[in-house]
């Protein structure tokens, strides 16, 4: 069973924290926002896949889904100051129920004895700190799992093959096991009964609907048919 999420969606701020981020356009659009196009990618793919879509919609400046609790990431500068009982709140309306609901969607189908294929779509800026993005494609997982490292090293070079003039590497620009959703999921959900991948596209491949769309196609022409033995 495949599942597909967006983590970082969407850019919008509940109109209850307007002002936490007043003047702060720019900064919302920017990639530190959201990740522009993932959604895009995901709803596609999840339709070429006849998979399910789970995606947040709010900003990851006012709380982080793909950070777990406690980590420093879950809350931005315009947000780590607030009260307790206002992060409380904030976590409760905007932060568990995505990752309650990736939770309970991978639970629903491993209780059934089904293997889960998770597939977090994200976009990364083209330029990070003035230093220039070599990798167009990132496929991150933990290499220590047998089966996300059996799809990834068995999806590479079939991308490699139907899109050459795509870079596509494995554990870039960030790590698989850099904590996030899927990293959270693994301590719930043991190799090989849960894999879970993301896929980090580059901003400037995927900037407009129809590249967004020819990027989805071309992941779901080449998704390895079957999982590991
Ligand atoms: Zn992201």
């Amino acid at each position: 069973m495949v599942l597909v999420t967006c983590e970082h969606a969407g850019n919008a701020v509940p109109p209850e924290y307007a002002g936490l981020f007043a003047g702060a356009e720019g900064l919302l659009a920017s990639h530190r926002g959201w990740d522009p196009g993932s959604l895009g990618i995901g709803r596609r793919l999840a339709d070429r896949l006849g998979a399910p879509l789970l995606a947040t919609s709010v900003t990851r400046l006012l709380v982080e889904p793909n950070r777990s609790p406690g980590q420093p990431g879950v809350f931005s500068e315009r947000t780590r100051g607030l009260p307790d009982p206002e992060k409380a709140r904030i976590l409760e309306a905007h932060y568990h129920p995505h990752r309650r609901a990736v939770v309970d969607r991978v639970r629903a189908w491993t209780d059934r004895g089904e293997r889960v294929l998770h597939l977090g779509i994200h976009t990364f800026t083209d330029v990070l700190d003035g230093v220039v993005r070599t990798v167009d494609l990132g496929l991150l997982f933990d290499p220590e799992r047998p089966a996300e490292r059996w799809f990834c090293e068995a999806w590479k070079p079939r991308l490699d093959a139907a899109a050459p003039e795509h870079r596509v590497r494995f554990n870039e620009p960030y790590l698989g096991t850099d904590d996030g959703l899927t990293t959270w999921l693994r301590t719930l959900f043991p190799d090989p009964s849960y894999a879970g991948i993301e896929i980090e596209a580059r901003q400037g491949l995927v900037g407009s609907e129809p590249e967004q769309r020819r990027l989805a196609d071309l992941l779901a022409a080449t998704i390895p048919p079957h999982g590991p033995a």
